[in-house]
C-alpha cells in the first residue's frame, strides 16, 4: 500500500505455524511496516505480501531502479586484492571483499569470469538506525544479468550495472547486528538486490525475512525453488499454459535441466500434462531429467536431430511448450506444436549474447505456423504476478517437503568464483539452479 499507511497483514498458516508478512513485499520500501506485527514469539514471517494493489508500481524490478542502499561505499574506493595497502584498509571500518563489473561483453558478446572483478573494500564498523549488518550466505546468477552487463539493458525494469561499482542480484543472508526494529541478530532474509559482498550493511526495510523451516533449511533454495525460479515455472505454466487435467496434454520443455526448466517439466505433470519431453545439452541432463525428475524423454539438441526425435517422441504433437531458450530449438518446437496451443514465453537464453529486441521476432516461416494454428506466444514476466507470490511459494515448499518436486542445484563456492559461475550457467554448466555459495 502506499508509504506511511497501515493495512490489515492477514496470518497464514503452514504445517501449522502461523506466519505473518512483516511488510508489503516487493513493494516494503514504499509501505510502512503494519503496527501490531512485529515478531511475537516464533518463526514469524515468510514476508511475502499480499493485497499487493498494481503489480507495475509494486514490481521487484522496481528496486533495481533505485541505487542500492547496501553498496556503502568505502570512502575512497576499495583497494584491489592485488594492492598490498591502501587507504581506506588503513582507515576504521570492517574490511570485506566484493564483486564489482569490471568490463562489459557488449551487446553481441559472450561473457566471461573476468568481466568481473574482486576487489576488497571497508563498511563501517558501526551501523545507523535502520540498518542491519549482513553476512552473505548464497547469492544466485541468473541470465537476465546478461541485460545487466550492457550499458543499454533493453529492458524498462532492469538498471544497468555500472563498471567498478558492486553488483548486486538475488541474495541471501544472515542479520549479524540490527538497528532496525523488526530484524534480529540470526534471521535470514533475502533481498532481489543483495550486493555481490562479504558483509553489508543494509537498509532493515529492503529485506525479507525468511522462515528456514519451509526448506528444511535449505536456504539457497529460497534462490531457486522456492524463490523466483519456483514461481516462474509455477506461474508460467498457470497464467500462460492452460495446463488442465485429462486434457492429455504433451508439453515440451527447453532449457529443461536448467533451474526454471527442471522444475517447470515437473510442474507440468503435477497440474496434468500427460506426457513431458524435455530438451538439454548433455546427455547427463537428459538422463537426469528421465531416471530423477519424472520426464517422459529427453532430448539432446546438441546431438542429432531435434525435429525428428520431437516427432518420434510426441506423435501427438505438442500443446503446451515451456520455451526458455527461443532460436532454432524453438522453431523446431514451434513447428509441432497443435492448433490453439499454448507457447510460454519464459525466457530466449539463445539470443541473449546477440543485439536484438525482446521477444525475438520469430522467423516467417515460423511466425505463419504459429497464427494458421492460432498458437499463442504471450510475453511472461514472474515479476507482474506477485501477487500470487505468498500461495505459490506455500504451494512449492510443500511440493518439496512431499518429494513431489525434486530439486537439483550446481553450487560453487567462494564469492571469487561468482563470475566464474555466470559465466558457467550461461554457457549449460549447470544442472538446476547455480548457486554460490559465500559463506557457511
Ligand atoms: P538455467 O536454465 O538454469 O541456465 C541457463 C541454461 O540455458 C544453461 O544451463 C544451458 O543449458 C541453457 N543454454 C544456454 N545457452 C543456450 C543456447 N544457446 N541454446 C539452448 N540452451 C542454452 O537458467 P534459469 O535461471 O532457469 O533461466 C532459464 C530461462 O528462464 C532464461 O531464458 C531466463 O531468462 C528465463 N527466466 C524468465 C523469467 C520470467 O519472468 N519470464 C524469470 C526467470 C528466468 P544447456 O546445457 O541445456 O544448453
Amino acid at each position: 500500500g502506499p508509504a506511511g499507511q497501515s493495512r490489515q497483514v492477514r496470518p497464514w498458516k503452514f504445517q501449522g505455524t502461523e506466519y505473518r508478512a512483516l511488510a508489503c513485499f516487493p513493494c516494503r520500501d514504499k509501505c510502512a511496516l503494519v503496527p501490531g506485527v512485529e515478531p511475537q514469539g516464533s518463526p514469524t514471517s515468510l514476508c511475502l505480501g499480499e493485497s499487493l494493489a498494481a503489480p507495475s508500481e509494486h514490481s521487484v524490478a522496481a528496486a533495481s531502479l533505485r541505487p542500492f542502499p547496501g553498496a556503502i561505499s568505502s570512502g575512497a574506493g576499495g583497494s584491489s586484492l592485488q594492492g598490498v595497502q591502501c587507504e581506506t584498509a588503513a582507515k576504521a571500518g570492517m574490511i570485506i571483499q566484493r564483486v564489482v563489473l569490471n568490463s562489459r561483453p557488449g551487446k553481441n558478446g559472450e561473457p566471461v569470469a573476468e568481466n568481473f572483478r574482486l576487489e576488497q573494500s571497508t563498511i563501517p564498523d558501526t551501523i545507523q538506525a535502520g540498518q542491519v549488518r549482513v553476512r552473505t550466505l548464497y547469492l544466485s546468477v541468473d541470465p537476465y544479468m546478461r541485460c545487466r552487463m550492457n550499458e543499454d539493458t533493453g529492458s524498462d525494469y532492469l538498471l544497468p550495472w555500472q563498471l567498478a561499482e558492486v553488483a548486486d542480484g538475488g541474495g541471501v543472508g544472515v542479520v549479524e547486528e540490527s538497528k532496525y526494529d523488526s530484524l534480529a541478530k540470526g534471521d535470514v532474509v533475502t533481498s532481489f538486490n543483495w550486493p555481490w559482498q562479504t558483509v553489508a550493511i543494509l537498509d532493515g526495510s529492503l529485506l525479507q525475512k525468511l522462515v528456514p523451516q519451509l526448506v528444511n533449511g535449505r536456504l539457497s533454495y529460497f534462490l531457486g525453488a522456492a524463490g523466483i525460479t519456483g514461481l516462474t515455472a509455477l506461474l508460467g505454466i498457470k497464467e500462460k499454459g492452460h495446463v488442465a487435467v485429462g486434457a492429455n496434454q504433451t508439453m515440451v520443455v527447453s532449457g529443461a535441466a536448467g533451474a526454471c526448466g527442471s522444475l517447470a517439466g515437473q510442474i507440468g505433470r503435477l497440474e496434468g500434462c500427460s506426457r513431458v519431453v524435455g530438451i538439454a545439452g548433455t546427455d547427463e541432463k537428459c538422463s537426469i531429467l528421465v531416471q530423477e525428475m519424472g520426464f517422459d524423454a529427453a532430448i539432446n539438441y546438441k546431438k542429432g536431430n531435434v525435429a525428428k526425435q520431437l516427432r518420434e517422441l510426441c506423435p501427438g504433437g505438442v500443446d503446451v511448450y515451456f520455451d526458455n531458450v527461443g532460436g532454432d530449438i524453438s522453431d523446431a518446437v514451434i513447428s509441432q506444436m497443435n492448433q490453439n496451443s499454448h507457447i510460454i514465453l519464459c525466457g530466449q537464453i539463445s539470443q541473449y549474447n546477440k543485439d536484438v529486441p525482446y521477444p525475438p521476432p520469430l522467423p516467417p516461416d515460423i511466425e505463419k505456423i504459429r497464427k494458421e494454428r492460432n498458437i499463442t506466444r504471450e510475453r511472461f514476466l514472474v515479476l507482474n504476478y506477485m501477487d500470487k507470490q505468498e500461495a505459490s511459494v506455500l504451494q512449492l515448499c510443500q511440493w518439496i517437503q512431499e518429494g513431489k518436486l525434486k530439486v537439483r542445484e550446481t553450487v560453487v563456492e567462494g564469492l571469487a568464483n561468482i563470475g566464474a559461475a555466470f559465466q558457467s550457467m550461461m554457457s549449460g554448466g549447470n544442472i538446476g539452479k547455480q548457486i554460490v555459495s559465500v559463506s557457511k
